[in-house]
């Protein structure tokens, strides 16, 4: 989806306003359709004295599966989207900068990649998740099962020593 900025890049323009849904219904993270309901957008894109800026929010919620407990959970999002939009670049290395090419900005990609950039690495229900149990897959966070504690392997083995 793209908004075109001539306006604001060059006919006095000083802001616009952002007000979007996006459907990443389709969009797969880590084998996991986290977007279920619409992203919303809102903020603006502003001129102030020749710099043009987005300063806007991706508002959604993120449907996912804890690494550790297997568990389905939602948590509301807030991502920002803040950055400096240039009509042209005169330094390629520069990636502080977003190019906006025949001053067409695609609004839906740019969002999309800074809500990717900001998920996390380890989707967890809670910080402080406890996890399954490795003998018996009791969810650790409902309570705690009857398995015993694993034996240290050194006092296994002299265990089966006496055993034997
Ligand atoms: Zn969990
Ligand atoms: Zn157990």
């Amino acid at each position: 989806m793209f908004i075109n900025l001539e306006n604001v890049f060059n006919n006095g323009v000083s802001e616009i306003k952002l007000n979007y849904e996006f459907d990443f219904t389709g969009l797969e993270y880590d084998g996991v359709y986290p977007f279920t309901t619409p992203v919303r957008l809102q903020g603006v894109v502003t001129n102030e004295t020749d710099i043009v800026y987005i300063h806007a929010v991706a508002q959604f919620t993120l449907e996912a599966v804890c690494d550790r407990c297997a568990d389905n959970f939602s948590r509301e999002m807030n991502v920002p989207i803040e950055h400096i939009l240039v009509s042209e670049l005169n330094d390629e290395d520069n990636d502080e900068f977003i190019l906006v090419e025949g001053m067409r900005l695609d609004l839906e990609q740019l969002v999309m990649e800074d809500i990717y950039l900001s998920l996390p690495m380890r989707m967890l229900c809670d910080e402080d998740c406890k996890g399954i149990c490795s003998k018996c897959g009791k969810n650790l966070n409902e309570g705690n099962c009857d398995c015993k504690k694993d034996v240290d392997p050194r006092l296994q083995a002299l265990q089966q020593l006496l055993d034997n």
